[in-house]
């Protein structure tokens, strides 16, 4: 996979899923964008430049739509083009539904959602320009399955993929494609608090008997990146482990 001369767009690539699909786009030779919220992602920008690869990062906390239009504007100056889009950062403020309090439901959809549309719409047009792009946004196996606890979540990545749709079929015909890729259960912070007892729950429940990786997902983004994929929009790619098929 060749991405020289491209540049992608990453959100959240300080660290988890982000991280690892920042350095792939980096290894094939695209410069890599990323916005960190409270601290700059210097581990990342480390081990991208470890292997001959170029990341810049800029500060933006994408529950502010302020922040995210200073965001596309520090690109368009830096480079001018996005070839690239990659939705990654998302939150989980878990809580059952009865208990779930109204700030939990909102946070949730501003990171998960909103700055998804924001962030999209604004990088799309000049996509559309230049009649070229890729934009994948992640979401999750519990977006198609639900799960106790994570209304709000289940939500937002259910969310994703309708938008997704919709995107797609708005811009195939300028040749930019929006691809969903829905993880199932990765090794990152985020599930990095569940007990060893809920993790062997959860391996029961995944037919290849273990957890993911971020290389896993990471694959799976290049590939949408590429022109490999160059025929395939509006999908999502489940990378479960078998946890759910459709
Ligand atoms: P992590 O919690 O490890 O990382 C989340 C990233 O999002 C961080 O870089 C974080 O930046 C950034 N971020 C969060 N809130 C904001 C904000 N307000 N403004 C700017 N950046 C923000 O998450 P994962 O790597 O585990 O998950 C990445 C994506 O994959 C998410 O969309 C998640 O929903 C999805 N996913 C993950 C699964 C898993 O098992 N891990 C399963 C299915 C889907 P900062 O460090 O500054 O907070």
């Amino acid at each position: 996979m060749n991405l020289s001369g491209k540049t992608a767009v990453v959100t959240g690539g300080s660290r988890g899923i982000g991280q690892g699909i920042v350095l792939k786009l980096a290894e094939a030779g695209a410069h890599v964008i990323t916005n960190y919220n409270s601290t700059p992602p210097d581990t990342t920008k480390k081990l991208v430049e470890e292997k001959g690869g170029s990341l810049s990062a800029y500060q933006c906390n994408l529950t502010s739509t302020d922040s995210i239009n200073e965001f596309v504007k520090a690109i368009n100056n830096e480079v001018g083009q996005v070839d690239v889009l990659v939705n990654n950062a998302g939150i989980t403020k878990d809580n059952l539904l009865v208990r779930m309090s109204e700030e939990e439901w909102d946070d949730v959809i501003n990171v998960n959602l909103k700055a998804v549309f924001l962030l999209t719409k604004l990088i799309a047009k000049g996509m559309m320009k230049k009649r070229t792009g890729s934009i994948i946004n992640i979401t999750s196996v519990v977006g198609l399955t639900g799960n106790p606890g994570q209304s709000n979540y289940a939500a937002t990545k259910a969310g994703i993929q309708g938008f997704t749709r919709s995107v797609a079929k708005e811009l195939a015909s300028r040749n930019v494609r929006a691809n969903c890729v829905a993880p199932g259960y990765i090794i990152t912070d985020m599930t990095g608090g569940l007990t060893e007892e809920a993790r062997e729950k959860l391996t029961t429940l995944i037919p290849m008997q273990k957890l993911g990786s971020v290389q896993n997902i990471a694959d799976t983004v290049i590939f949408l990146a590429s022109d490999l994929s160059e025929y395939i929009t509006g999908e999502t790619i489940n990378v479960n482990g078998g946890m759910y098929m459709n």
